[in-house]
């Protein structure tokens, strides 16, 4: 290990799907590349949209990756690389989290990327984690298939199904937070309270945050 490594040691891209997660995660380890420092990209095996050893980008970015089933098999597979991207880590377990704490001791740079929420809206897998124990987010928007905003951060899923995961870009769209509607919302909406005489409605008007 010659080469100095500076800069921020454990890096978090997340967002909805089509956020450009993947290209930004390509985008930096090139980076890594030019500067001469051995890299790998790794991603899990649940993940089936990429050919067998290659991470894509829906703008048809690609590079080699690794395919993983077991965290701790990152271990041997970074041994050489001072820079480790870990492409759709919702999809790896929770050993994942010991893995990275350990490539973080061997003083190796990651970055990590993945869906922060699942099709829910909640928290999904190692993500929360991965973000707290990071010196950096970047958290991306993309565009809302349904109003055409440019501030979806919702993955909202177009089939019936109560599995967590469900690999498939067909089965899912981008969504804003106003237009995202989650399983069981109707529902949910039903059983809210009044407040005063208007019931709670998802279009209503904002509230400015800022003091006049
Ligand atoms: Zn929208």
């Amino acid at each position: 290990m010659f080469m100095m490594l500076t800069g921020y040691k454990l890096e978090v891209i997340v967002g909805c799907m089509s956020a450009g997660k993947s290209s930004e995660l390509i985008r930096r380890i090139e980076r890594a590349r030019l500067a001469y420092l051995p890299t790998i990209i790794v991603r899990p095996a649940t993940d089936t949209r990429s050919k067998a050893n290659h991470v894509e980008s829906r703008n048809g970015l690609a590079s080699k990756a690794v395919v993983i089933e077991d965290p701790k098999d990152i271990l041997t597979y970074a041994a050489h690389a001072l820079v480790v991207g870990l492409d759709e880590c919702q999809f790896f377990s929770e050993e994942l989290i010991p893995v990275v704490k350990m490539l973080l001791r061997q003083k190796k740079k990651i970055i990590a990327s993945g869906l922060d929420l699942d099709y829910r809206g909640e928290p999904f897998g190692t993500l929360p984690t991965l973000m707290a124990m990071a010196d950096r987010v970047d958290k991306l928007l993309a565009v809302c298939r349904k109003c055409g905003s440019d501030f979806a951060c919702r993955t909202q899923r177009m089939v019936h199904s109560e599995e967590q995961i469900l690999v498939g870009d067909a089965q899912y769209e981008a969504r804003c937070i106003h237009c995202f509607e989650p399983p069981g919302e109707f529902q949910l909406r039903l059983e809210l309270p009044l407040m005063g005489e208007n019931p709670i409605v998802a279009d209503a008007p904002q509230l400015s945050l800022v003091a006049g």
